[in-house]
C-alpha cells in the first residue's frame, strides 16, 4: 500500500505543512561539508548544469546498488524489476525533481552520506582548494573533481530529500536544507514507495533549469553512461 513519492512533493513551492511534524530534527552540518557547501553555494562557476549530470548517476548508482544487492542476497522482496529515473520541471514554481526508484537511504544512511564528506571527490576538491588557495580557479576544481549531491547548492535555495530504504521495514525521510550551516530529517508518516526523490527550489537567477526543453538538451549530453530509462515530466527521453 505505499503510496507515491510524488504526494510529498506536490507541485506547490514549499514543503507539503502536513507532512512537517514536530518529529523534525535538526543537525548541523560537519565543518569541512559547511566550508564545502559555502563556496559551492558563492561559486561564480558558470557551469551549473553539471548539477544535472550528478543527480543523474546517483540516481543510476541507487538502481545498480539495488541490482547488486538482489542478485547478492536473492531477496525476493526487492525482485520487482522496475528501475526508472524521473525528472520533473516545473517553471511555474521554479523546480526540478529527480526521483529513481533505486535503493534508497535509511535515516543513518541519509545523515551519513548527505551530511559529511566522506566522498572523494568533495573530499578532493577541499584538498585541492587549500594546496593554493590564490591561485584556484574554483569553477574549474568544481568542473573537475565534481561535488556531487552538493552542486545542488550551486542552483537551489533548499533542496528536499524524500527517501525510503529497500529495507523491509524502514520508513521514509524526509530530508531538508537550504545549504547553510544545517538540514532536518524527519520521518514521514505514510509508507512511500521505495527510492529517492530530490527536489531543488531554484533560485530565481536559475529558472532555466525548470525549463523542459532547455533540461532535455542538458539531460541527453549526460545520459549515455545510463541504462534505465528517463523520463522528463512523463516522456520518455
Ligand atoms: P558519490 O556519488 O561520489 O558517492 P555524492 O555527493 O554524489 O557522492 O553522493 C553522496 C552519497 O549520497 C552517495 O554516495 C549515496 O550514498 C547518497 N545518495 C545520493 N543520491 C542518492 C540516491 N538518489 N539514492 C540513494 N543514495 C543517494
Ligand atoms: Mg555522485
Amino acid at each position: 500500500t505505499s503510496i507515491p513519492i510524488q504526494r510529498y512533493l506536490a507541485t506547490n513551492a514549499k514543503p507539503d505543512s502536513a507532512t512537517s511534524s514536530t518529529r523534525a530534527e535538526k543537525h548541523h552540518f560537519q565543518a569541512e561539508t559547511q566550508q564545502l557547501l559555502h563556496i559551492v553555494a558563492k561559486s561564480l562557476y558558470s557551469d551549473k548544469e553539471i548539477f544535472i549530470r550528478e543527480l543523474i548517476s546517483n540516481a543510476n548508482d541507487a538502481l545498480e546498488k539495488l541490482r547488486y544487492m538482489q542478485l547478492a542476497s536473492g531477496d525476493q522482496s526487492i525482485a520487482d524489476d522496475k528501475r526508472e529515473i524521473y525528472i520533473t520541471v516545473d517553471d511555474i514554481n521554479n523546480t526540478l525533481t529527480i526521483k529513481d526508484t533505486g535503493i534508497g537511504m535509511t535515516k543513518s544512511e541519509a545523515i551519513d552520506n548527505l551530511g559529511t564528506i566522506a566522498r572523494s571527490g568533495s573530499r578532493l576538491f577541499l584538498e585541492e582548494l587549500k594546496k593554493d588557495k590564490a591561485a584556484t580557479d574554483e569553477g574549474k576544481i568544481i568542473g573537475q573533481f565534481g561535488v556531487g549531491f552538493y552542486s545542488t547548492f550551486m542552483v537551489s535555495k533548499s533542496v528536499d530529500v524524500i527517501t525510503r530504504s529497500y529495507k523491509a521495514g524502514e520508513p521514509a525521510y524526509r530530508w531538508t536544507s537550504d545549504g547553510s550551516g544545517s538540514y532536518e530529517i524527519e520521518p514521514l508518516v505514510d509508507e512511500v514507495e521505495r527510492g529517492t526523490a530530490i527536489r531543488c527550489y531554484l533560485r530565481d537567477d536559475c529558472a532555466e533549469f525548470s525549463k523542459e526543453e532547455t533540461i532535455k538538451q542538458i539531460v541527453k549530453k549526460y545520459s549515455n553512461f545510463v541504462s534505465a530509462p528517463i523520463y522528463i515530466n512523463d516522456v520518455r527521453v
